[in-house]
């Protein structure tokens, strides 16, 4: 399994994290789409770390929390940028009729929080990050799930080296 590891002290460095991730995955997608899930508790920072990327492609604006609306999208730096939220998702047919499989086409980033509850009904991630609270801090591992992502990973290895 290829993983990678690192400690967040603050809300900053979640946000710079963040930051950094997508640009790398903004190199190596051309074309391609790329999907992160995105798992922890509450308030593990889901969405500190969806913001940090967002704001990382060039939006200077709010990042809303999905968690009413499921998808909040941007188009930033010629990518569509789909933020889900599927916390309240009641049945993964909801994300059938909302055109999902729409969203996973070329020149798209998806950032899933709460994938597992769309249970089979998501394409499968390139990358899956789990964040964790580290007593008043976070711990954030990656592993990837496709080569890609794992391309990430490696990049992320050399740029913290
Ligand atoms: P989630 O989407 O996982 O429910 P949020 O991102 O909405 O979580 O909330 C995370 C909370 O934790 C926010 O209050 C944010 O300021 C804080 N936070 C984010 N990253 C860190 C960090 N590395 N260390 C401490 N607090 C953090
Ligand atoms: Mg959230």
């Amino acid at each position: 399994m290829i993983t990678y590891y690192q400690h967040l002290a603050d809300e900053q460095a979640t946000c710079q994290f963040g930051a950094t991730l997508v640009k790398l995955i903004y190199n190596i997608t051309g074309d391609n789409g790329f999907i992160i899930y995105l798992n922890g508790e509450l308030g593990a920072g889901k969405t500190t770390l969806s913001r940090g990327m967002i704001q990382g492609l060039g939006h200077s604006g709010n990042v809303k929390s999905p968690t009413y609306t499921l998808v909040e999208e941007y188009h930033l730096a010629d990518r569509h940028i789909y933020h889900f939220d599927l916390y309240r998702l009641n049945d993964p047919e909801e994300l059938e009729f909302m055109g999902i499989r729409d969203y996973f086409t070329a020149n798209t980033i998806c950032l899933i929080e709460w994938a597992e509850k769309g249970n089979g009904t998501l394409h499968s991630a390139d990358l899956l990050i789990n964040l964790a609270y580290d007593e008043n801090a976070r711990r954030i591992e990656l592993i990837a799930n496709s080569s890609r992502g794992a391309d990430i990973i490696a990049q992320l290895q050399h740029i913290t080296e």
